[in-house]
């Protein structure tokens, strides 16, 4: 073993504790291509909830077209969340809201709401049908999912239209609308797979599940979940860190002209560039250290392949302060439109969803 106190290179058994994950390894769920459909459970009770600001960290110069852009990336809003809940704005106590612009090309963009969760996603061909062969159970896999305000106020309204546990007791079908954006559309399904009596046994006294799909997919979630959500959300920083980056966005932008020369990206493609590649992109030389800052670039998702080993993730990203979670009740109110759905059959319960106890099955 060589010193490892010492400035230099270093010798490191292969030993678990030596393992650095990061939350954006975790798979990510996407769909890339238009009209392509997935079945998916959602997982957390709640969703993992914050504001964000776009900020601009640097210019990007094209080797071809010789066309300077700014890059960027999503920071949590250090604003009180009851107070961004009401007003989408905390300016006295986020440098990011005090330096804010709603205009494209902006050094620092407006709070905007960001949510992600946990789900499970049953392996399906592009169409929408479950994959398994005939008699083998279907696959699934654990991955996390980052969607905006209209998908947290479209899934609301078919939780208030379905009920409680509706996410347990229904899956969902999504249905790719756009790919550039990741815009889906969201139906319910009648029931939920993981429940059903051909995958899952039951106990004939209780009616809880004791073996099977239910029980597989319970011992994923409990063991292999990220803990904190919140770094696939945005970079938390603290107040003096967040003047600085607007000091440092605010010079990228002039050196490029001001907002309107800046203005290459639309609000809509820095959401589909951050969907597919992370909350934040690598940045490069700048007024403060911003390498440092970011940490790990983020990683593109995963192809949309299902697998029946679990994600090879055990460890937890570094703790940061809570972010707030949100229940999925229409508690926001925005001027944006839930996507288009047909409306849902009357509400069912599933055929053995009443006696499953989740919060003690999931843990
Ligand atoms: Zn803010």
């Amino acid at each position: 073993m060589s010193d490892q106190s010492k400035p230099g290179s270093f010798q490191l058994p292969y030993a678990g504790k030596y393992k650095r994950v990061s939350a954006f390894d975790f798979p990510r769920f996407a769909l890339t291509k238009k009209d392509e459909k997935g079945i998916i459970m959602l997982m957390d009770p709640q969703p993992t909830c914050a504001f964000v600001h776009w900020v601009v960290t640097g210019i990007r110069l094209d080797n071809k077209t010789q066309v300077k852009t700014t890059k960027g990336g999503y920071f949590i809003c250090l604003g009180a969340p009851d107070k961004l809940l009401k007003d989408e704005a905390d300016p006295e106590h986020c440098p990011y809201c005090a330096h804010a612009e709603d205009i494209d090309g902006a050094p620092v963009g407006s709070a905007r709401f960001k949510a992600c969760t946990h789900l499970i996603h049953y392996g399906t061909t592009p169409g929408g049908t479950l994959a398994n062969p005939p008699g083998y159970p279907p696959q699934f896999l654990l991955k996390v999912w980052v969607f905006g305000q209209q998908m947290y106020n479209g899934l609301t309204d078919k939780r208030e239209l379905w009920g409680d546990d509706t996410f347990r007791l229904h899956d969902l079908m999504v249905t790719c609308v756009s790919s550039q954006y990741q815009n889906y559309q969201i139906d319910v399904m009648p029931k939920s797979i993981w429940l059903e009596p051909q995958w899952t046994q039951y106990d004939p006294q209780t009616k809880k599940p004791v073996n099977g799909l239910a029980i597989q997919i319970a011992q994923l979630y409990q063991q292999t979940r990220l803990k904190d959500l919140t770094p696939l959300l945005g970079k938390l920083t603290s107040v003096e860190e967040a003047g600085k980056f607007c000091a440092a966005a605010k010079t990228y932008v002039e050196q490029l002209g001001g907002a309107d020369a800046a203005a290459g990206m639309t609000p809509a493609d820095v959401e589909a560039a951050v969907n597919a590649h992370g909350a934040a992109g690598p940045a490069g030389a700048a007024a403060v250290n911003i390498d440092d800052l970011f940490g790990q670039p983020a990683s593109p998702p995963p192809p949309a392949q299902p697998v029946q080993q679990p994600p090879a993730v055990t460890q937890t990203p570094p703790s940061v302060p809570q972010q707030p979670q949100a229940t999925f009740q229409a508690e926001v109110t925005v001027a944006e439109t839930a996507p288009q759905s047909a409306p849902p059959p009357p509400p069912a319960p599933a055929q053995n969803g009443g006696a499953v106890d989740f919060d003690s099955l999931l843990g």
